[in-house]
């Protein structure tokens, strides 16, 4: 019987390689992502496998896909310099389809400390998908914006 050896592709760019497995987590080489088990997710970010995607080519980062614009402010322990900040929105590049989850892995924020996302005003979470224009606010306080 085939064997589907696809790659697939997590939101936040890992790459699941059949070929390789997941050996920190008992998934060994020559494991088609279809037999991964329900119950393992992305050893870098860890989303469900629902999350991924099966990968064309390159990661979908170098695929060419259109890349929007969203504005960020980041609060108090989620500042960081020359990235975002409370005084004014800094303009950021993503590719669409993105999620606030993979626009603060871009900005290599600490989303361990993140609290409350706004979009537009509006408290969100981390799989809210991103448009073009969008105003993303992140805090680390609750209720203190
Ligand atoms: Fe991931």
């Amino acid at each position: 019987m085939e064997r589907n050896m696809d790659k697939y592709q997590c939101r936040c760019q890992y790459v699941y390689d059949p070929a390789k497995g997941d050996p920190t987590q008992g998934i060994p080489p020559g494991t088609p992502f279809a037999d991964v088990p329900e119950t393992w997710v992305c050893p870098l970010c860890g989303l469900a496998k629902s999350y991924f995607l099966r990968m064309v080519g390159t990661p979908t980062s170098e695929q060419g896909r259109p890349f929007i614009k969203v504005k960020v402010k980041c609060f108090t322990t989620m500042v960081k310099a020359d990235v975002c900040d409370y005084r004014g929105s800094t303009e950021h590049q993503v590719v669409e389809g993105a999620t606030v989850h993979d626009l603060v892995e871009k900005l290599s924020l600490p989303i361990e400390a993140l609290k409350i996302i706004f979009v537009n005003g509006l408290e969100k979470d981390l799989d809210t998908i991103l448009q073009d224009g969008d105003q993303v606010a992140l805090s680390p306080v609750t209720g203190a914006m």
